[in-house]
């Protein structure tokens, strides 16, 4: 009967993440064109777990279920609007716009968004709701960058979250709170990016890392078990003066390149994966990726897929799980023509033994009770969530295990 509702909109049936991991063959796909189609949908689906929001699908973990509706989001894209204040420049954006159409639209206005990760093919929204981050020790995730988010709630009403309190408990909501329909966030002046990568031995890699963080405003690295070596990222602010070389680094080469920032931080993943990331505070995780790294050398010393560490400025997120504290995050790959179990269920045990804290976004074992304890502000979130949408509309399967079938109301 849409033909009667036509703010139902199905446009599809059927969907699977990048990886192929989460597959919803069952599950049906809507695209609210407007705040009120989108109000009239979540009216219309009031049921446990019976409405979601898509991203780009670069999430590793089943959000999605295959009874669900599901929201394409991306009639809620495109930059609306930037304002500058005496001390910051916020920009307010559609929660669908995907990371790759920021660059041009802020370069458009000499702005830039202050950090980036691996790529940018994720929504603004789907990575603010995870965590999404990229390194540097003085640089917060995207999400901390936020000012201010608009929502559709679990009634189907509009609703909009300012304060710092509540921008707090909303950054990083998985979309538990509402679906999310504009996001602001602060924006620096545009700036381009001088690259460097370098292979060297593990330790080499290891001891230079603490001060290669604090002479570069950005410092990773890759370490590859099969051959156990280390590929140094580092990226610096350079003068926008003569011309850019974009070409990507092959991985696990040296080499160099530069140019606008959203031109330099994301790269090309061709290869499909699946990855667990935890963050570590920053005092234990050397010390947990040496563990991490003699397990691996153990029992998976062929292992192709290399781990990845960063560092990310703490923030004030509850559910942020860089929240608190400095953390670096580790993160271990495995292709996706493999199960992912053998290897992710080997080392995940080390990064929770050092206080670590997994990505929501990527494969982790966490339950209710890890929440509680990993998260003090877990019991406030709930209070509100189950306020902002008592029929838990948007309380799917995997975050019901989280997040509580029993309080339901
Ligand atoms: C190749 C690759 C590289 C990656 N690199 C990094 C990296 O460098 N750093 C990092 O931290 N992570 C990284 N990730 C993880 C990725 O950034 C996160 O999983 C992110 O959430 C994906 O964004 P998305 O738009 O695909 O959202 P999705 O995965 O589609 O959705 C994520 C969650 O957000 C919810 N959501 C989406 N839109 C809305 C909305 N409008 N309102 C409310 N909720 C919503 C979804 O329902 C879901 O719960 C990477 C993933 C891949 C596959």
């Amino acid at each position: 009967m849409a033909g009667l509702r036509p703010w139902l909109q199905l446009v599809s049936q059927g969907w699977q993440n990048w990886s192929g991991l989460v597959q919803c063959p069952g599950a049906r796909i809507a695209r609210p064109g407007d705040i009120e189609a989108l109000c009239r949908l979540i009216e219309h689906h009031q049921g446990p777990g019976a409405i979601r929001p898509l991203g780009s699908g670069h999430s590793f973990v089943p959000f999605w279920a295959n009874d669900d509706t599901l929201l394409q989001m991306d009639a809620f894209s495109g930059l609306h609007d930037v304002k500058a204040t005496a001390d910051s420049t916020v920009a307010r954006f559609g929660a669908g716009t995907a990371l790759h159409a920021i660059g041009p639209l802020l370069a458009n206005h000499g702005l830039a968004l202050a950090n980036m990760g691996d790529i940018d093919r994720q929504t603004l929204a789907g990575a603010i709701s995870t965590g999404t981050h990229g390194t540097g020790r003085k640089l917060g995730s995207l999400a901390s960058q936020v000012t201010a988010l608009e929502i559709v709630n679990g009634k189907g009403h509009p609703q909009g979250f300012t304060t710092p309190d509540d921008v707090a408990m909303a950054r990083v909501s998985l979309g538990l709170l509402g679906v999310i329909t504009a996001i602001e966030l602060c924006v620096v002046p545009a700036y381009h990016l001088h690259e460097c990568n370098t292979v060297e031995s593990t330790d080499a890699c290891l001891d230079a890392f603490d001060e290669r963080s604090n002479a570069h405003r950005h410092h990773e690295f890759w370490w590859v078990p099969r051959g156990d070596f280390a590929v140094a990222k580092t990226l610096n602010p350079i003068a926008a003066e003569g011309p850019v070389q974009l070409v990507e680094i092959p991985f696990g080469e040296a080499g160099e390149r530069w140019g606008p920032s959203w031109q330099i931080f994301p790269s090309t993943r061709e290869q499909r994966f699946n990855e667990m990331e935890y963050a570590v505070p920053e005092a234990a995780a050397i010390r947990c990726f040496t563990a991490v790294r003699t397990k691996i050398l153990q029992e998976f010393p062929k292992l192709p897929w290399p781990v990845e560490y960063r560092l990310v400025a703490g923030d004030d997120g509850w559910l942020s799980p860089t929240g608190g504290e400095a953390v670096a995050t580790i993160s271990i790959h495995q292709g996706a023509d493999r199960p992912p179990e053998p290897l992710f269920t080997a080392i995940e045990p080390i990064l929770r033994e050092h206080g670590g804290r997994p990505h929501w976004g990527k494969w982790h074992q966490l339950d209710a009770g890890n929440v509680d304890r990993l998260y003090p502000k877990a019991a406030n979130f709930r209070t509100a969530r189950r306020q902002l949408d008592p029929g838990a509309v948007f309380l799917t399967a995997h975050l019901a295990a989280l997040f509580g079938y029993s309080d339901i109301e």
